[in-house]
């Protein structure tokens, strides 16, 4: 198994001292955000350590323990404290606060490794029979609040589900192209799998490294590929999953109108309308070649106009990544710190760039294509005209090596950001072309509002946009904001602007998330996203699968 959780951060990302990507400029990165931010000084907040975290008291005793065992067999479910403290959170924002204060909501009382689709299903019912809520847990990695352990009023306690155990590739069926995996099988591991068989999944979310099949599934993800790939739903065929009393599974065909496809229920239902064992999932054959290379425009407004054309266009690219201003200025910063200064060549390189008008307003777009070498080739080809004649400049194969190569590095520089007073949360979006920018602007100007109201006066926020998952009617938007933290009440804080923007998204048009997932944290306007009568269906498959509510209670659906 590649990833083993008692190795990882409990309260961060990654392996504690893992920042390849700041190393030895730890200074100089500090010193830089002081002065974007323009703040005074940067301040020392170190996390609580794990050994003074106060776990909320188990509720469900040792007695509860041996039945439980008596499913699983011994070593597979465990009350320890590490364990608690790992599945009582995500790792959003708002769960880093509370995991580095030490302050948690609640904790699982037990955490339960099943091996096998039989064991899930004994588990839910003998949960379902004590009023135990079951909280499922692939990697963890939810940022909206998806796998937060806390039983609802009525149950007598919470165990988290650990699915990690149900890692196998069940089976590979070249000439169909799909296989069939467990729901508890890290990216890298089945990645792995596959490319040992010539395949890849083409799922490269952020998150990868530690995320799983299941949880992309029931978040309803998006890899970083999803030009080529598809979102979650696209590539999930068919899954199996066990509920209370019953085990169940989605029709499995490659086009079928034989009624409306069930597998729809399933992708985006978080753990509330059962518990995911195995998915059959579409497979491509792997790469054999990639391109991947920056453009510049001389406004976001001109690239995103550029980009709806190139996804409208048929041209198969596997991304188009376009950075607003802000975000091509912030990281161009970044990545200039503690390297040489520039050269005679990239000097004048920069002059010509300057004096052509692409550094007033610039906004970086990284395009990527892969598949065969040929059709790779020529791609590129048709996407260069393409942007082109929209005012691209083609600055080259380096920025898109320098994406490819830190494309899962960005979340290792929160924890550091985090032990300097400041905080740093992302949301996301989406919405059609004809209102993509209108949004964009809303979205923005309602964060930097509701970050003016809780930050010190005269601090200079980051607020900072790029487009990331492009279709021929529409794209996502994807926010990213770093301000000083207030470190007397930072989840009022945080909850201040995330309110804000989350209003000011279903106000002007957009949907609550394009791939994070509803969870505890957007459920407040799960009511705007749907209509009446869908959430009451909704409901009433929730009644049936799940009826007295043991599923990831407090999660997706109101009350
Ligand atoms: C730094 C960072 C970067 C990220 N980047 C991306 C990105 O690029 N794209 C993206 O889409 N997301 C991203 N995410 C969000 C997150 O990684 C994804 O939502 C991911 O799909 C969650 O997978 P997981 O295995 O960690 O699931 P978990 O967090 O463990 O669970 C997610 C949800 O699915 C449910 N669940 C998990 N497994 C099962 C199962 N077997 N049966 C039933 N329910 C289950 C859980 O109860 C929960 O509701 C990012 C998160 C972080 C922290």
């Amino acid at each position: 198994m590649a990833v083993d959780r008692n190795e990882l951060r409990w309260n961060g990302w990654g392996k504690p001292g893992d920042q390849a990507h700041i190393g030895d400029r730890e200074n100089l990165v500090e010193a830089w955000l002081k002065e974007s931010l323009n703040l005074p000084a940067l301040s020392r907040t170190p996390s609580v350590a794990a050994e003074d975290v106060a776990l909320p008291n188990a509720r469900l005793g040792p007695s509860l323990q041996s039945s439980l065992d008596d499913i699983l067999g011994p070593g597979h479910v465990t009350g320890a404290a590490m364990p608690r403290l790992r599945r009582a959170l995500g790792q959003s924002y708002h769960d880093i606060l509370r995991l580095r204060a030490g302050s948690l909501p609640s904790a699982p009382d037990f955490i339960v490794a099943p091996g096998n689709a039989d064991d899930v299903a004994a588990i839910l019912d003998f949960c379902d029979t004590e009023g135990i809520a079951v909280v499922p847990g692939g990697g963890g990695t939810s940022v909206v609040g998806g796998v937060t352990a806390k039983a609802g009023p009525a149950h007598a306690g919470v165990v988290s589900l650990d699915m990690s155990r149900m890692n196998r590739v069940i089976s590979i069926v070249p000439e169909d192209r799909v296989a069939r995996i467990e729901a508890g099988a890290y990216g890298p591991d089945l990645e792995a799998a596959l490319a040992a068989r010539g395949f890849t999944l083409g799922h490269f979310p952020q998150s990868f490294e530690f995320s799983t099949l299941g949880g992309w599934i029931m978040h309803r993800g998006s890899g970083q590929l999803s030009a080529r790939y598809g979102r979650a739903e696209r590539w999930f065929i068919s899954g199996r999953l066990a509920a209370p009393g019953t085990q169940w599974a989605s029709e499995s065909f490659p086009g079928s109108a034989g009624g409306p496809r069930m597998g729809d229920l399933i992708a985006g239902s978080e753990g509330t309308l059962g518990v995911l064992t195995d998915a059959t999932v579409r497979i491509t054959p792997r790469p054999e070649s990639r391109d991947y290379r920056g453009f510049l425009f001389r406004s976001f407004e001109e690239g995103a106009a550029a980009v709806r054309d190139l996804a409208q266009s048929g041209i198969p690219i596997a991304m188009a990544r376009l950075s607003d201003v802000a975000e091509t200025r912030f990281y161009q910063s970044f990545g200039g710190l503690g390297k040489q200064p520039p050269n005679l060549a990239t000097r004048l390189g920069m002059a010509y760039v300057r004096t052509r008008g692409y550094l007033d307003h610039p906004a970086a777009l990284i395009l990527g294509v892969e598949g065969g070498a040929k059709q790779v080739a020529q791609s590129v080809r048709e996407a260069r005209d393409l942007l082109s004649q929209w005012g691209a400049l083609h600055i080259g194969r380096g920025p898109g090596r320098n994406w490819w190569q830190g494309r899962f590095h960005g979340p290792y520089l929160r924890d550091p950001l985090l032990d300097w007073g400041l905080g740093v949360d992302t949301l996301e979006t989406s919405a059609h072309w004809s209102n993509l920018t209108h949004l964009y602007t809303a979205v923005g100007a309602a964060i930097r509002q509701a970050l003016a109201e809780v930050t010190p006066a005269g601090t200079t926020p980051a607020i900072l946009c790029h487009i990331s998952h492009i279709y021929p009617d529409g794209a996502s938007l994807y926010f990213t904001f770093i301000f000083p933290r207030d470190l007397e009440d930072p989840v009022r804080q945080w909850w201040h602007v995330k309110k804000a923007a989350t209003d000011a998204i279903v106000a002007h048009g957009g949907t609550i998330s394009h791939h994070h997932g509803v969870g505890e944290d957007h459920r407040p306007w799960i009511e705007v996203e749907k209509d009446g009568a869908a959430l009451a269906m909704l409901r009433a498959a929730k009644r049936t699968l799940d009826p007295a509510g043991i599923l990831n209670p407090g999660k997706l659906l109101p009350d």
